[in-house]
C-alpha cells in the first residue's frame, strides 16, 4: 500500500514476492525512516489460521510511526493486510510440529530527495516467511553477555520504537556477545549503566523465591513487547506478585548468588519464552538457579503457547481466527 501526502493511503496490491525498484535518492536509504513489526500466524488444531493480538502490533506500529515522523496506517488496514497475506499464503504454512508463518509488516520513506525532513511518500508492505519450531527440541537456556561498551537506547531516543536503525546499532554488541561464546547481548541503561533493560530482541523477567516476578518498566528506552504484556497478565492470574520495576546488574548478580533469584527468562514473538542460564560481563560470570528452565518459566511458557495454539481457553480474546 502506498501513502502520498495530500492523498493518504492508496494502491493496495497483493501478489507474489518481487524485487522493489528504488531511486538512489530514496529517503530511507539515507535517513533511515523505516519501522517494522514481527508477528506470527499459527495453525490451530482445527486447521484454522490465527494471529496473536495483531491489533497490538498495529498499535505499536503507529506509535513507532509517530516517533519517526511517519503517517499512521489505520489499525484495521494493518490487520486486514496481514490477514489477506496469511490466507493467500496458506499453502506455504510449514507442516513441521510447532511451525508458524512469520510475518514482517514494514513501512519506509519512498520519496526520492536529499534533505533532512519527513518524506512525503511511503510504502507499507508485509512479507511472509515459513518458520520452523524456534527450538528443535525442548527449550534450551541461553547464555547472555552484558554489553559494557554499548547501550541500545538513550532517554529521548528511539528505544521504544521498532525502527531498523535500533537494530543496526545493536549489531556490534551482538557480534561481541557471539564472539565471546554467548547467545545474546543484554543492554544496560545509557545514563547510569546499571539498570538491566532488555536483550537485542527480547524483554526480560526475573522470578524470586518469594513468588514475585519483576520486569523492567517501560520508561521509553525498551521496546514494549507484546509477549511481555501478555505474560504480565498471565503471571498475575497465576498468583505471582508482579511488578514493573528497575533491576540493577549488581542486584541481579547478588540475588542469583544468594539463591533469592530463582529464574530469569527472556520473551518475544520469535522464541516466545526462553530461560536465561548464564550471565557474563567484563567482571565475571554467574549462573541463575539450576542454569536451565525453572518452574515459573516453564509454566508461563506452556500457558502462553497453549493459548496461541488454540489448545487452552482464550479468555482474553487474544487469538484472531482468520476465516
Ligand atoms: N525487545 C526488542 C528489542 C525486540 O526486537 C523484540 C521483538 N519484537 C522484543 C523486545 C519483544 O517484543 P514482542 O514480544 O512484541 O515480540
Amino acid at each position: 500500500i502506498d501513502w502520498t501526502e495530500g492523498r493518504g493511503w492508496h494502491s493496495a496490491t497483493l501478489g507474489p514476492r518481487q524485487p522493489l525498484s528504488l531511486d538512489p535518492a530514496t529517503a530511507v536509504l539515507h535517513y533511515a525512516q523505516e519501522i517494522f513489526e514481527g508477528m506470527k500466524a499459527y495453525k490451530l488444531d482445527d486447521g484454522t489460521m490465527a494471529l496473536f493480538r495483531p491489533e497490538q502490533n498495529a498499535r505499536r506500529f503507529n506509535a513507532s510511526a509517530d516517533r519517526l515522523a511517519m503517517p499512521h496506517l489505520p489499525e484495521e488496514a494493518f490487520v486486514e493486510a496481514v490477514r489477506q497475506l496469511v490466507l493467500a499464503d496458506k499453502d506455504w504454512f510449514p507442516t513441521v510440529e510447532g511451525g508458524s508463518l512469520y510475518l514482517r509488516p514494514f513501512m519506509f520513506a519512498s520519496e526520492a530527495f536529499l534533505g533532512v525532513r519527513p518524506a512525503k511518500q511511503y510504502k507499507f508492505l508485509v512479507i511472509a516467511s515459513p518458520a520452523g519450531n524456534y527450538f528443535k527440541s525442548g527449550v534450551p537456556a541461553v547464555s547472555i553477555w552484558v554489553s559494557g561498551d554499548y547501550t541500545r537506547a538513550a532517554p529521548g531516543g528511539t528505544g521504544a520504537a521498532k525502527c531498523g536503525g535500533n537494530y543496526a546499532a545493536s549489531l556490534v554488541p551482538q557480534a561481541n556477545a557471539t564472539a565471546r561464546g554467548h547467545d545474546q547481548v543484554v543492554f544496560l541503561d545509557a545514563v547510569e549503566r546499571k539498570w538491566v533493560e532488555e536483550l537485542g530482541g527480547m524483554n526480560l523477567f526475573f522470578a524470586f523465591d518469594d513468588g514475585s516476578l519483576i520486569t523492567p518498566p517501560l520508561t521509553g528506552t525498551i521496546l514494549p513487547g507484546i509477549t511481555r504484556e501478555s505474560l504480565l497478565q498471565l503471571a498475575r492470574e497465576e498468583g505471582l506478585q508482579v511488578r514493573e520495576e528497575r533491576y540493577s546488574i549488581d542486584q541481579w548478580r547478588a540475588d542469583a548468588e544468594s539463591g533469592r533469584l530463582l529464574e530469569t527468562f527472556a520473551c518475544g514473538t520469535a522464541a516466545v519464552v526462553t530461560p536465561v542460564g548464564r550471565v557474563a560481563g567484563h567482571d565475571g560470570e554467574f549462573t541463575i538457579g539450576s542454569g536451565g528452565a525453572g518452574q515459573v518459566t516453564t509454566r508461563l511458557r506452556e500457558r502462553l503457547v497453549a493459548i496461541q495454539r488454540g489448545i487452552a481457553e482464550d479468555k482474553h480474546g487474544w487469538v484472531m481466527r482468520l476465516d
